[in-house]
């Protein structure tokens, strides 16, 4: 009897989890390491907002960005696809504002696809995939725009103070980076103090116009890439100086998307999933957040650079704990277009629909993950095991080491990636390199997009 109703129980769970278009919330912070936020056990930054989406959602500990920096990890979002097949990596590794390049016109976003199936759509906060015609978000199904084309770090004004980039007090006026509307300059330079708090007002603006439709909106924070930033209420309150307060800022804009969702009756039909688009920028110091027992930060495929917070929210559908399924930010993409009713596109995807995982508690199925570090496949992990072919620190070392056999380390046993147990497993690399071999036989890069 009990298990009879066990059985017509979970019957229910995965009727109602499909019986409508549910909203796609994703946020994406900027540079946000593993250790940044409480749930990740971060002792200095207070996080109670993306706390509790952790308490009554799920937290990945084996989330990982789909590339090392942030243009070819957005890209991958978007598309569901390594960045090798777009283009959009290489070795400037990310756009600048004098890239001729951008996200091709042809890729199919999240965005396009949901629009297709009737969702409004909107992109908040930084974009960073192009800001030439084809590429901007308009170009890319998003029917509505607010943010930044690019890092708040670019367009330098003349003169800028050597290191102002990652002082703990950045002039105001520092960079020129225009915030835009639609497509249209609204504010050149931007002002950066109060960016969160008006990104979080157009969030909420949106959500509460858009409930009685399903709608997708992708909101990708500015924050905490350096220079920092935090509006009057945040500033200097957090332990972790003005990278904590920036971060704390962004923990309580998540809450207020939770807030309007609740309050316009939606949260049970919106998954919403936190991450980050790589590691944390070790090298601005205080500045630069903490990627944890993790080894290396943003710029590298040492864990520190690509496994990040991962926490997929949407009451009442998704039981609340924690997993240690290996996912990635490509996984959105197609678990976006499976919520939606959306076709993939005809076109290699690299991301799984995580729904079995999500609403029923099933197992991923096992695959390799691939480390690129710009247009070059550094690593792969299968299962708890990772093989590096070649390594380089994010930043600061010239030329990239090269391991003939390659490195290889047990994540379960040894996450922070310490003992090289190569020698001992030659069956394990076998394996890994043939998973290799396999990824790259019907590989096509696409035309290179960041020259
Ligand atoms: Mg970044």
């Amino acid at each position: 009897m009990q298990r009879l109703l066990i059985l017509l129980a979970s019957l229910i769970v995965v009727h109602s989890s499909f019986s409508a278009q549910p909203n796609v919330v994703i946020i994406f912070a900027d540079d946000l390491g593993y250790g940044d936020l409480s749930c990740y056990g971060s002792p200095t930054i207070h996080t109670p907002n993306l706390d509790r989406m952790a308490d009554e959602g799920l937290r990945f500990t084996d989330f990982y960005s789909a590339a090392e920096v942030c243009t070819p990890s957005r890209a991958a979002l978007l598309t569901g696809r390594y960045p090798i097949r777009s283009g959009m990596c290489g070795s400037r590794r990310v756009l600048f504002p004098n890239s001729e390049g951008g996200l091709p016109k042809d890729e199919v976003t999240i965005a396009d696809a949901l629009k297709g199936k009737g969702y409004a759509t909107m992109q908040i906060g930084k974009w960073h995939l192009g800001i030439h015609d084809g590429s901007r978000p308009l170009d890319q199904g998003f029917e509505h725009q607010y943010g930044l084309p690019y890092s708040n770090d670019m367009d330098a004004r003349p003169g800028l103070p050597k290191g102002s980039t990652g002082s703990p007090t950045p002039p105001e006026d520092g960079w020129n980076v225009a915030l835009s509307r639609d497509g249209e300059v609204i504010e050149k330079p931007t002002v950066q103090t109060t960016l969160t708090k008006r990104y979080t007002e157009e969030a909420v603006k949106f959500i509460t116009e858009k409930k009685d439709k399903p709608f997708f909106l992708y909101f990708a924070h500015t924050f905490p890439h350096v220079p920092l930033f935090a509006s009057p209420a945040f500033k200097g309150k957090s332990r972790g100086g003005i990278f904590g307060d920036s971060v704390e800022e962004l923990d309580w804009s998540v809450g207020q998307v939770m807030n309007a969702l609740k309050k316009n009756g939606i949260a049970e039909n919106t998954l919403v999933f936190f991450t980050s688009d790589n590691g944390p920028w070790l090298i601005m110091g205080n500045q630069g957040g903490s990627a944890g027992l993790l080894k290396d930060g943003k710029g590298s495929t040492w864990e520190g650079g690509m496994r990040v917070p991962g926490i997929a929210w949407m009451p009442g559908r998704i039981k609340p704990g924690v997993a240690h399924e290996l996912a990635n930010a490509m996984d959105l993409f197609a678990t976006s277009l499976a919520l939606g009713g959306a076709k993939s596109p005809d076109v290699p995807v690299d991301g799984v629909d995580l729904s079995p995982l999500l609403f029923e508690s099933k197992p991923l199925p096992q695959r390799p993950f691939f480390y690129y570090r710009g247009d070059q496949l550094f690593a792969c992990r299968i299962g708890e095991w990772k093989a590096h072919f070649r390594t380089q620190t994010g930043y600061g070392q010239p030329k990239a080491d090269s391991h003939v056999p390659p490195l290889l380390f047990h994540l379960g046993l040894d996450p922070s990636e310490k003992r090289d147990v190569a020698k001992d497993h030659p069956d394990v690399i076998a394996q890994i390199e043939e998973a290799v071999k396999a990824h790259q036989s019907n590989l096509v890069p696409g035309n290179p997009q960041l020259q």
